[in-house]
């Protein structure tokens, strides 16, 4: 049952296996009329007809594009907070009810930590520390990630809203998010998982196209099943080639289940938002101490945050600082 971790290395995040396979894909009208719809980003939950499979494919083209307008990241660093922003979207679909899940990339090389959180309603936000790093293998394009993540920690903090994050963590394998979201998943809650997620940039660096699948073992599964999908996972063309389809969300599902049978359980829309406000950051500020607030309030004659996870800034004039003074007494 472990074998599926294995397959998830075949589809390290932008390796190219072969540029010129072509799958068939059947496209029902409705559908492509839906997906025309600009600016929409979603996913897709299925399930094998027998119910021993369970696959999630992803557009996120646009909660990418935000997430680089919003922090003006180069290359490498859009590519890998673009990556981990699909991670946590993947990560929050698995989940129920009012729940977040927060994922920090915590490497040891250039990029710095990644952080993003995602919720069950569709909406992400996140960030990466170091949004400058802008790095390109010069003979293909193709950009570099893991090699500036580094070594580090894959941490997934759950939380159901009871108050008690859970708190769960493997060791990054390789630094491309793709497959330590697998090595996550597999280890962590005991699923066997094949996961492949990239972003693609144009000739300008800016988000092309963005998106990802997860494909679950689900109990019950027998052993000539699992191979088959197996076989076909490791025989697909690569992540990046499915995303350049006209239609990728498409193109993963026939990559994904070849012939066989499955049902469509859902389609909900995705997107990059922050839950930040003026009211969240005047909370933030009245936890300080009020020597700290006065200071403020003397010396700089207001107080501006910006917000980590959408660059939206927020000021605060003496006013505002004098209330907060003012409720400490
Ligand atoms: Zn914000």
């Amino acid at each position: 049952m472990q074998r599926m971790t294995t397959t998830s290395s075949t589809m390290r995040g932008g390796t190219t296996k072969s540029i010129s396979y072509e799958i068939p894909i059947f496209v029902p009208l409705p559908f492509l009329f839906y997906v025309t719809i600009k600016g929409m980003d979603k996913i897709i939950k299925t399930i094998s007809e027998n119910g021993a499979f369970r696959a999630y494919v992803l557009d996120s083209t646009e909660t990418v594009r935000t997430a680089q307008e919003k922090h003006h990241t180069q290359a490498s660093s859009t590519v890998a907070l673009g990556r981990t922003l699909i991670a946590s979207q993947i990560l929050a679909a698995n989940e129920k009810g009012d729940t977040k899940i927060t994922v920090k990339v915590l490497g040891t090389s250039s990029l710095g930590a990644i952080i993003t959180v995602a919720d069950t309603k569709g909406t992400v936000k996140g960030y990466v520390q170091n949004p400058g790093v802008d790095i390109k293998k010069t003979a293909t394009g193709e950009v570099l990630v893991g090699p500036f993540v580094g070594n580090g920690e894959f941490l997934v903090i759950t939380d159901y809203g009871t108050g008690n994050p859970y708190h769960s963590m493997t060791p990054l394998v390789s630094g491309e998010i793709g497959e330590d979201l697998a090595f996550y998943l597999t280890e962590s809650q005991q699923t066997p998982s094949a996961v492949g997620l990239n972003v693609l940039l144009d000739a300008n660096d800016k988000v092309k196209v963005a998106g990802g699948f997860l494909l679950q073992v689900l109990p019950g599964a027998k052993e000539e099943e699992i191979a088959r999908f197996e076989k076909r996972i490791q025989e697909m063309p690569a992540i990046s080639t499915l995303l350049e389809s006209e239609n990728h969300i498409e193109a993963l599902l026939s990559a994904i289940y070849g012939n066989e049978p499955y049902k469509r359980l859902s389609e909900e829309e995705l997107r990059f938002q922050c839950d930040c406000s003026k009211d969240r950051f005047l909370n933030a500020l009245s936890s300080l101490p009020k020597s700290d607030l006065e200071e403020m309030r003397d010396e700089d004659h207001g107080a501006e945050i910006t917000c980590q996870f959408c660059q939206s800034t927020y000021h605060f004039d003496e006013k505002d600082l004098e209330e907060l003074i003012r409720d400490k007494s």
